[in-house]
């Protein structure tokens, strides 16, 4: 379903005429969605502030050794320029200074020594002046530390980060910018690399206001190009929309993939799989015998990425709905993801990953969707469960929760509510399924592993939502 006032932002003329009335139009969002490459921030220049004047030393290192490597361009504001130094010479890409008037596209805060509300303030004396300066589409993001465990003035200094980038990512919505808290537990600093590969990169387009909270049940690396390759993906619900999407985006990076859906759909799960060269898997997750099909498959012996994607809606208030629209949901939506945890998921190869769709409406609740809510919260507990048994045989976790995302399912949504639903995101706009598809392939590859046990918001900032 067409945007239009997103179609309109692109026309010089349309711009100016909603300027001049004060119609504020959506911003068009940079995205990659090519194949993954070496140097995923190249000729990106990114401002940091670390050490001394940002409040901590212990994430440097783990910056200054990341950024040069994945290509950024760095401009020291304050803090360790030797490390810096040191480390971008390795990479022949050096450190230099911000030019007068030249806009940076990234920046970077090293909040993690902050531990009293007055030293919050560098937040406001590093960032006020530097943030209208930044490049549409950039990024900001702050390090942190986990607040739990932490000295009572230093847990709500470091809590006190998250409600800063929240707010700051409303801020930076219009102009398609978008801002980010990276939690940094200790003895994870080896994986920020992998995370700010994909957080500074234009492929983490439709993620705002998060807080992404690196874990330590795995360990993880930057993987460049191809990095599935030679790995067998199956995707639940890929014929179309966000599933297929990730069906694409999997194979692009190397997968061998399986494109699953209902019967119904085999048409369209026939193109899918003939334009990826994959395989086609049809069975419906709402009957026993479909359930049984797909488990039993013989091509499903060896996977190493499960992308559990199929669902769907039935909505009406609780006091209208029937029990067929509740037991159905139910049954593709949990009971199915469920089983193929249990059988499949328990499968998986080591260094594989299982990503599951949840929903915003599933962590914060939405009017008429009390059956699809309480599905996509589960989805949630069934991942918080799984990360940690499974990381024992080297297998990652995750869920991914989308906001309004451009589909079938959500174009089914009444038109006032739509449009709603895609002007109180901070980009004032729907995903698109690629963006999700960006993520989920993010969250299949090594560098993902380093977010085992996340649940993810892919939703622009949606106004609705914890
Ligand atoms: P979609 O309706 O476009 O695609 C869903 C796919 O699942 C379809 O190909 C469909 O045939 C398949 N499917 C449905 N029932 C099935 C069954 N019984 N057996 C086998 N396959 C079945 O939806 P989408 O928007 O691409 O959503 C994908 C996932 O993302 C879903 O889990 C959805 O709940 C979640 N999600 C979507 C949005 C959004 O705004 N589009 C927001 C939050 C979460």
């Amino acid at each position: 379903m067409s945007d239009r006032l997103l179609a309109l932002s692109s026309n010089s003329t349309a711009r100016s005429l909603a300027k001049s009335l004060g119609v504020p139009l959506p911003p068009r969002l940079e995205r990659d969605t090519g194949p993954w490459r070496d140097l995923p921030l190249a000729g990106r220049r990114i401002v940091v502030w670390t050490g001394e004047g940002a409040g901590s030393t212990a994430l440097s290192a783990a910056l200054a050794e990341s950024l040069p490597r994945l290509g950024g361009d760095v401009a020291v504001a304050a803090g360790e320029v030797a490390a810096f130094e040191a480390a971008g010479q390795a990479w022949a890409r050096p450190p230099r200074p911000l030019a007068e008037n030249e806009r940076p596209a990234a920046l970077v805060f090293d909040a993690s020594g902050i531990t009293d509300v007055a030293a919050l303030q560098q937040l406001w004396s590093a960032l006020s002046p530097q943030v209208r300066g930044l490049l549409a589409s950039g990024r900001v993001l702050v390090l942190s530390r986990p607040p739990r465990g932490l000295p009572l003035r230093a847990a709500a200094a470091q809590r006190s980060l998250e409600g800063f980038v929240r707010s700051l990512a409303k801020e930076l919505g219009r102009t398609g910018a978008t801002a980010q808290l990276v939690e940094v537990p200790h003895g994870a600093e080896d994986r920020i690399g992998a995370v700010l590969a994909f957080l500074l990169s234009p492929r983490s387009t439709y993620v705002s206001g998060q807080a992404w909270r690196i874990s330590t049940l795995l360990p993880a690396a930057f993987t460049p190009s191809r990095p599935l390759d030679g790995r067998r993906a199956l995707v639940t619900g890929a014929a179309r929309g966000i599933g297929a999407a990730t069906a694409r985006a999997l194979a692009r990076e190397g997968a061998r993939v399986i494109v699953h859906d209902h019967p119904g759909a085999e048409a369209e799960a026939r193109e899918v799989a003939a334009e990826l060269h994959g395989d086609v898997l049809l069975a419906d997750l709402g009957d026993e015998e479909g359930l049984q099909r797909l488990v039993g498959d013989p091509r499903l012996e060896a996977l190493d990425v499960l992308v559990q994607n199929a669902g769907i809606t039935r909505d009406r208030t609780l006091a209208r709905m029937s029990a067929e629209e509740w037991d159905l949901l139910m049954r593709v939506n949990l009971e199915a993801p469920l089983r193929l945890a249990e059988t499949l998921g328990e499968r998986l190869r080591s260094g594989g990953a299982m990503v599951c769709l949840s929903s915003i409406g599933g962590i914060a609740g939405n009017m008429g969707q009390t059956n699809y809510a309480a599905s996509k919260a589960g989805i949630i507990g069934m991942v918080e469960s799984a990360a940690e048994g499974y990381a024992s045989r080297g297998v990652a976790v995750s869920a991914i929760a989308p906001g309004f995302i451009e589909t079938r399912m959500s174009a089914a949504i009444p038109f006032a509510t739509r449009e709603v639903a895609r002007r109180i995101a901070n980009l004032s706009q729907g995903g698109l399924p690629e963006d999700v598809a960006e993520v989920v392939t993010f969250l299949a590859s090594p560098s993902g592993r380093a977010l085992s046990g996340s649940v993810l918001r892919v939703c622009g900032g949606n106004l609705i939502g914890a």
